[in-house]
């Protein structure tokens, strides 16, 4: 049985520094491993198979969904991104918390298939500091950049699916308060299984 108190989702608009924040989470918190997603998203420059995604044509991908290898995915700026399964079980294992960078429509199906496991929303500063992130990221063409600020848009009239959400001034500041609060739910947690 998986433990569901030992999956932590962030999600964050395009550009809001969530990978960088758990960066630094992974580097605070040993007992903390990153789940490695599917997508059919070419790689970008430095992007490595099995460190930053699975990558798959389409075909894999749902032949994938269709053996039940994934516990969500969604379609997200025209490409697929899924969870595996496999991936999940392997790492979830002992102390181990497994963290999910995963947008809000998996994140609201993980919480509904897994209510006890921990969502939480990184918020940017701003729009317009998104925008500026995304443009001198440099790794999206003005139109993806665009489509990527509409989501965002729409992301954040989603927060209150979300248990906490941390707005982003400073990311090692941010990874803290997430690793503060991935504590609190599991002490509150054990707190309610003692009663
Ligand atoms: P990017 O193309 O910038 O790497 O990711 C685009 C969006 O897809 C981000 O919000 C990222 O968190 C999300 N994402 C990455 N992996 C998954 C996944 O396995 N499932 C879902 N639902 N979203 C994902």
């Amino acid at each position: 049985m998986l433990d569901q108190r030992k999956l932590v989702v962030v999600s964050g608009p395009s550009g809001c520094g969530k990978d960088t924040v758990v960066k630094h989470l992974l580097a605070l918190r040993e007992d903390a491993l990153l789940s490695v997603s599917c997508t059919t998203r070419p790689p970008r420059e430095n992007e490595v198979y099995g460190v930053h995604y699975y990558f798959l044509g389409r075909d894999e991908f749902m032949l994938r969904v269709s053996e039940n290898r994934m516990l969500e995915y969604t379609e997200y700026a025209g490409n697929l991104y899924g969870t595996p399964i496999d991936e999940l079980e392997r790492k979830l294992v002992g102390e181990n918390i497994v963290i999910l960078i995963i947008e809000v429509e998996g994140a609201k199906n993980v919480k509904t298939r897994y209510p006890d496991s921990l969502c939480v929303f990184i918020v940017p500063p701003s729009l317009e500091a998104l925008r500026e992130r995304l443009i001198m990221r440099g790794t999206e063409s003005e139109e993806e950049i665009e489509k990527r600020l509409a989501i965002a848009d729409r992301e954040l009239r989603e927060l209150n699916y979300y248990d906490y959400s941390i707005v982003n001034d400073d990311a090692v500041l941010c990874a803290r308060r997430l690793s503060e609060i991935i504590d609190e739910w599991q002490n509150r947690e054990e707190a309610q299984n003692d009663d």
